[in-house]
């Protein structure tokens, strides 16, 4: 069984492009699998972590426990990774500052796991991708190993799945794969002309790529990250580069054929997230020539993958699921631009309204120094004390509260009534409310929040701001909201027991893993809540 996820990818690129698309990769899937036209995700915030937790396990991260990237782990006061583990160790990266990391905080099974219980532990599981998130959450907690790029440009993993790299990683390793790309120019695919019809102009306003990054807004990009050999600046360059998922696919087919996977009657599954996709959509936004070029350059990659697949395993042999962790909005500049609202709500004036809230209410006296001034936790980030806000999700300082007998259900409601009066805030949550269900199930927008929270990780406040507004990101391009522009992902199924053509019904990438588990045979996932796909499940399966 093959998951194919690519980080960042809207439904309508399959659209879009699709005329552009070659044979044999997503056209090949779109033709052959069951597509489904309208799947979204239920969930927000719409990150990398929470969507990539959803693929294999079928929960929302309420059930998952992945409610971002990053949150703020009350036992230990930290910000944490989503996968941040410092009880394992890093294999296979020769920083030794780098961070290690493991499935450990995710709660949910994943098809995977599940697999490899009916199997006492014959199938094997691999998760493969760029990013450590999107390697070792869709392989699940058992997995039998997860592999990432590591910051010096090897394929790392970590203790939590062995005490040593297997000896083909190793040699994987050792050829340097990295450093092959250094210098490489990023072209275009096609004709400049194609670019201009499909995404406008190479290098608009909204486009700020800095001279920091060693790059420019505009074709050719010289992938060296402004350094003269390789090195982490170059690494970081990679990554913002379609070389990066190559890199991906030549380690994804060492797996295939050193783990043997798909050769005895015990269904593996290899899990691949493609990385570079998203890079380059936060860099120059959806509608950037540079977001066309690398989903034309995915899409072969994705079939240099399948034939491989084709070749060594047979297509007809395998389960194949196609998806995206999460979509992304227009850059606010252009969404400005063109009258659809767009406009950035910063950090700094967000936490300056609730700061005013917060005197008036619990210091009407003007008394200095202001006891309200530290109920919004603080936290060391990069050495500074910064305020947790994040993930649009406010996080009080408990200890504060208690010292001042302050009812955190009362403090709650203060901010999130001033969240209200910040221009571009469209709701706001209290934790009583979401926990006590005082919200709408049948709103889309509350279910959705209400499906990103889980009591121990999330925050006290969760607000969301209008359509094509963000909140407190100073990103070109991001996600992260419950709209459709970050919802909507494809959702593709082919194999046996599939009826191939295109399903109008509202489906979820959540639904990828019962309905795969369904075609198995086997339990869902633990917090599986997605429904299985039977419209396009064959009769007699
Ligand atoms: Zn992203």
């Amino acid at each position: 069984m093959l998951l194919i996820a690519v980080d960042q990818f809207r439904y309508d690129y399959l659209e879009r492009f699709g005329d552009l698309f070659g044979p044999n990769g997503l056209r090949r899937l779109m033709h052959d699998g069951a597509m489904w036209t309208q799947a979204n995700y239920d969930h927000t915030p719409t990150y990398t972590a929470p969507g990539h937790s959803t693929m294999m396990t079928g929960a929302y991260p309420a059930e998952t426990g992945i409610v971002g990237n990053d949150w703020i782990d009350r036992a230990s006061g930290k910000r944490i990774t989503s996968v941040s583990d410092d009880t394992v160790k890093l294999l296979g990266s020769s920083d030794p500052k780098e961070p290690p990391s493991s499935p450990r905080r995710l709660l949910s099974s994943t098809v995977g796991d599940e697999l490899r219980l009916v199997t006492n532990d014959r199938s094997k599981v691999i998760g493969i991708s760029l990013k450590d998130r999107s390697a070792i959450l869709p392989a699940g907690r058992h997995a039998s190993a997860a592999y990432w790029l590591s910051n010096t440009g090897t394929m790392a993993s970590s203790t939590y799945y062995f005490n040593q790299l297997p000896a083909w990683v190793t040699n994987f390793n050792n050829t340097k794969p990295a450093d092959k790309y250094f210098g490489a120019k990023w072209e275009r695919l096609l004709s400049q002309s194609e670019y201009v019809k499909r995404a406008g102009p190479d290098s608009p306003s909204w486009e700020v790529v800095g001279s920091s990054t060693g790059d420019t807004n505009a074709f050719p990009h010289t992938i060296t990250g402004g350094a003269k050999a390789p090195n982490s600046a170059f690494y970081f360059a990679l990554d913002h580069s379609p070389f990066s998922n190559e890199l991906l696919v030549s380690f994804a087919q060492e797996a295939i054929v050193n783990e043997k996977l798909g050769e005895d009657d015990d269904p593996d599954v290899l899990t691949v997230s493609f990385s570079a996709n998203d890079y380059v959509g936060h860099r120059y936004g959806p509608y950037s020539q540079e977001a066309m070029d690398i989903t034309l350059r995915v899409d072969r990659q994705i079939a240099a993958l399948l034939d491989f697949v084709q070749a060594r395993v047979g297509l007809s042999n395998t389960l194949i699921a196609f998806t995206a962790d999460h979509g992304v909005s227009p850059i606010p500049e252009q969404a400005a631009d063109l009258g659809l609202g767009g406009a950035r709500l910063k950090a700094p004036e967000i936490l300056a309204a609730i700061h005013t809230a917060l005197s008036a209410r619990y210091n009407p006296q003007g008394r200095s120094p202001d006891p309200s001034a530290d109920y919004i936790y603080k936290y060391n980030y990069w050495g500074a004390l910064t305020e947790a806000f994040i993930n649009g999700n406010i996080y009080f300082n408990y200890e504060a509260l208690k010292r001042d007998n302050v009812d955190l259900d009362e403090v709650s409601k203060v901010v999130a009534s001033a969240a209200l009066t910040i221009p571009g805030v469209a709701r706001s949550f209290t934790r009583a409310q979401l926990l006590r269900g005082e919200t709408s199930i049948t709103d889309p927008i509350e279910r959705r929040v209400i499906h990103g929270f889980n009591p121990a990780r999330s925050g006290d406040v969760v607000m969301i701001a209008e359509p094509y507004k963000y909140l407190g990101d100073t990103i070109t391009a991001t996600h992260g909201s419950p709209y459709s522009y970050d919802t909507h992902v494809p959702v593709i199924i082919m194999g046996t027991g599939i009826t191939p053509g295109r399903y109008l019904e509202p489906a979820s990438p959540a639904d990828i893993a019962p309905t795969l588990s369904a075609l198995l045979r086997i339990t869902a996932p633990s917090s599986a809540t997605g429904r299985v796909l039977t419209e396009a499940i064959r009769k007699g399966i």
